[in-house]
């Protein structure tokens, strides 16, 4: 029952080492055990390194993302409060291209949807994918006359472009041949590998597409997808992080993988066996489950400012790529005197244009 001082004092330093222990691990690993589409949608800035992205289009994350400017000579970006208009310069600079060439279908100009967090990630909403900044979403809604407000611009609705009260049948009061010439447009850039629209919608293009149905293929029934469709380019040239996707399959794809989609199978609620326990939520996807470079992209330090890592923003990023540190962790490649090679001939933008572009 007695103790004696010594124990005494032994106990509490003890439990004083414990504690530190316990306060380290909070401030450090701890924090880090928050899923990490708390980590990186937190995130506000890209962070300041060479554009690479790291991981696949579903587990992964960026470095060096740029934003689309909010507002272009045909495009308007939508919802800017998600702070989702970040992606490589290879696919902003093919969503800018993709709104100058939209006109010359019929289409006035394209509203801009979800590309990326500033760092990649997974994110606290919606998709799975969207993950290295090679991913977008274009809605199937023209581009009205004017400039929305950003109230309209997170108020606008979505319009489907399926009949409500009839399975998987485009409504031909909402869709026109301009839908179907935009989306085969954006099929057609070489560097594009996927296009994601509703089954619906895919089986509207077979069925009328009477153009080259070369790029057909690349067209990709999905779930969802009835009012925007979602443009995904290739891992860019020399990008050795990036992991990627198997090639689509030859054909133009209105084959019996579409015919799929329009049976039960894709739909049937999967069947509960009522005395089985309550299944556990999936755990939430963790840093460590993501490539080692995304713990450097998530902790590197951030681009001067958004202005600066926008896409041709007043000498924005051309002064944010010239200010980045020589030197930084190995796992996010520091700016150097060659910036990727492997970026297209169509980046029309930033001006002047950085060496090496
Ligand atoms: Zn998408």
């Amino acid at each position: 029952m007695t103790m004696t001082h010594g124990r005494w004092r032994g106990l509490a330093k003890g439990l004083a080492v414990a504690a530190g222990l316990i306060g380290a691990v909070a401030d450090g690993a701890l924090a880090e055990s928050r899923p990490a589409k708390e980590l990186f949608g937190g995130m506000k800035l890209p962070v300041r390194a060479a554009p690479a992205p790291y991981g696949s289009y579903a587990k992964g994350c960026i470095s060096g993302a740029v934003a689309i400017p909010v507002d272009g000579p045909n495009w308007q970006a939508m919802r800017l409060s998600r702070n989702r208009r970040w992606g490589h310069p290879q696919m902003i600079s093919l969503i800018e291209r993709f709104s100058r060439d939209a006109p010359s279908v019929g289409w006035p100009g394209i509203l801009i949807g979800d590309v990326s967090q500033p760092r990649g990630g997974p994110m606290l909403s919606g998709h799975a994918s969207h993950q290295i900044g090679l991913d977008a979403d274009i809605w199937l809604t023209p581009m009205p006359n004017q400039r929305l407000s950003a109230k309209q611009r997170e108020d606008l609705p979505f319009t489907s472009m399926l009949k409500e009260n009839k399975f998987l049948t485009v409504d031909d009061r909402v869709w026109t041949p301009a839908h179907a010439r935009l989306i085969m447009l954006a099929a057609s850039y070489p560097q594009v590998e996927r296009i994601f629209v509703n089954p619906a919608i895919k089986k509207k293009l077979c069925d009328t597409w009477t153009g080259d149905r070369s790029a057909l293929g690349k067209v990709r029934p999905i779930y969802g997808h009835d009012a925007h469709f979602h443009i995904r380019i290739k891992c860019p040239q020399g990008a050795k992080g990036c992991q990627p996707q198997a090639a689509v399959p030859a054909g133009d794809g209105c084959d019996k993988s579409l015919a799929w989609w329009f049976t039960d199978e894709p739909w049937a609620k999967p069947k509960k066996d009522p005395n089985a326990p309550p299944p556990k939520p999936p755990r939430p996807m963790q840093l460590t489950d993501l490539p080692k470079a995304c713990t450097a992209v998530l902790k590197g330090p951030a681009a001067d400012s958004e202005l600066a890592a926008t896409y041709g923003g007043d000498q924005g990023l051309v002064s944010a790529l010239a200010a980045a540190p020589a030197t930084q962790n190995d796992a996010v490649p520091a700016i150097s005197a060659q910036m990727p090679p492997e970026l297209p001939d169509i980046v029309p933008i930033p001006l002047p244009r950085p060496a090496g572009y």
